[in-house]
């Protein structure tokens, strides 16, 4: 399959590919599903961290389409690997959808990167929602010991099933969120109630990833109302509304 411009974009920056095999599928929950892969060789090149992830490479009416997915449970020695998919109506969901045992599916890797907060934060605050909770349980799972403020944004009853949702840690505290007005409550309510629990903006560390309008609205407001430095935040956009 030619991958036009997005490939060689990838390419140029070193793009590794990887061919994964689909080894298992399992339900999390209705909405999120988890497919085991065969890693091609990938881990023993990209070694592991937290939140990592790669380009994945979905057919989509006989056109590429990429899209990032995040590394659950990834095991070197194995050379294997989970993703959890959260199910919507989008190609890359389908696919995930209708995956069964033996299928493949390209992956490149492109640099994903992690450098944890030092000193250690006092406390995390992270702000997510069904396509992050892989990378929120990822960094609860990096710094076990760090109290953790989560906002979980939702889009269904069942996401509070979500690993990242049930940590059973009592130093985590999740307030799980309904989705409403395009991500407005989310926002709204992490503006509301960070403030008081942030402490010294310099000891915190704040990561945010939800849709990128929201993701973009909360990032300026932590970083400039709220003055957390730069190094002590993490916001990306994970898909568009
Ligand atoms: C670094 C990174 C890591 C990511 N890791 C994961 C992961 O581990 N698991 C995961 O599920 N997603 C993850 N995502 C998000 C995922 O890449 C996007 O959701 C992507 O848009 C899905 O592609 P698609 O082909 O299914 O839908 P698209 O073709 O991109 O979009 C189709 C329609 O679905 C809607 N849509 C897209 N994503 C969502 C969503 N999450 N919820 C509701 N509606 C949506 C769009 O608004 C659009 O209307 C990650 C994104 C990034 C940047």
């Amino acid at each position: 399959m030619g991958r036009g411009w997005e490939g060689v974009a990838l390419k140029m920056m070193r793009g590794r590919d990887f061919e994964l095999t689909v080894t298992a599928v399992e339900d999390v929950t209705a909405h999120c599903r988890r497919l085991r892969f065969a890693d091609g060789g990938m881990l023993d090149a990209t070694g592991v961290h937290p939140t990592l992830w790669v380009r994945l490479w979905f057919p989509n009416a006989g056109r590429p389409h990429q899209r990032a997915y995040t590394l659950v449970d990834p095991d070197p020695a194995g050379a294997a690997f989970s993703v959890d998919f959260a199910l919507h109506d989008g190609p890359a969901s389908r696919w995930a959808s209708a995956a069964t045992v033996g299928d493949t599916l390209q992956a490149t890797v492109q640099g994903s990167a992690f450098a944890a907060p030092v000193p250690t934060p006092a406390r995390m605050f992270l702000v997510g929602d069904r396509a992050s909770a892989p990378a929120i349980a990822s960094l609860l799972h990096a710094l076990p010991d760090v109290p953790a403020t989560v906002w979980l944004e939702t889009q269904h009853d069942s996401d509070e099933h979500l690993p990242a949702a049930r940590t059973g840690r009592d130093h985590h505290d999740v307030h799980l969120v309904p989705r409403e007005n395009a991500g407005a409550r989310l926002a709204s309510q992490v503006r509301t109630a960070l403030p008081e629990l942030l402490g010294d903006p310099a000891e915190a560390y704040v990561w945010i990833a939800c849709d990128t309008a929201t993701t973009r609205d909360l990032a300026r407001f932590v970083r400039r109302d709220l003055a957390v430095p730069k190094s002590r935040t993490h916001a990306l956009g994970y898909w568009r509304s």
